[in-house]
């Protein structure tokens, strides 16, 4: 299974991330039907056993109740409470989030970063190292995909690509 794969710079507290090719198709689709406005949802998915990789399986639609602009999105949690429930069961796990920017830069914004801070201290997400995916550019061509690892309320690690992160649309 193709996969994409991101680490963080930083040798000395390595943590790394995977997506399969699969899921991230599932988030181009979602970014064309959105159009020219944000969307987003939360990724799921599990840990290795000795905690450094974050093994993403899943990545959500925007949940129903989100505020959504092409500048603007504050992800609603209308459904997630049941479908995480209904993953612990199969070992599956909150990780974190992903939105898209249009035609923008895949880099988070300073309103990203606070509101990543917020889940990585909220003891409700029990999930002490979010990841936040973002998808810049044009989903159908020039797209790009940032991964950032928020340790923390400390500075968010950018993480980078170990693979090219692009693919040609179908
Ligand atoms: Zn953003």
């Amino acid at each position: 299974m193709t996969q994409f794969a991101w680490r963080t710079e930083d040798q000395e507290r390595l943590l790394r991330a995977t997506l399969p090719a699969k899921v991230l198709d599932e988030m181009l689709e979602m970014c064309r039907a959105a159009g020219k406005r944000e969307t987003g949802g939360i990724l799921i998915g599990r840990h290795s056993e000795d905690r450094s990789t974050a093994v993403i399986l899943e990545a959500t639609g925007r949940p129903k109740d989100s505020l959504f602009s092409w500048a603007t999105f504050s992800r609603g949690s209308h459904g997630l409470r049941a479908l995480l429930e209904s993953r612990w069961s199969e070992n599956r796990f909150y990780l974190g989030e992903w939105h898209f920017h249009p035609g923008g830069s895949p880099n988070p914004s300073h309103q990203d970063i606070l509101s990543m801070k917020k889940i990585a201290s909220d003891p409700d997400y029990q999930c002490p190292l979010p990841l936040l995916l973002i998808v810049g550019g044009n989903p159908r061509r020039d797209y790009l995909v940032s991964c950032t690892v928020f340790i923390g309320v400390a500075e968010p690690a950018r993480m980078i690509a170990e693979s090219d992160n692009r693919r040609s649309s179908p």
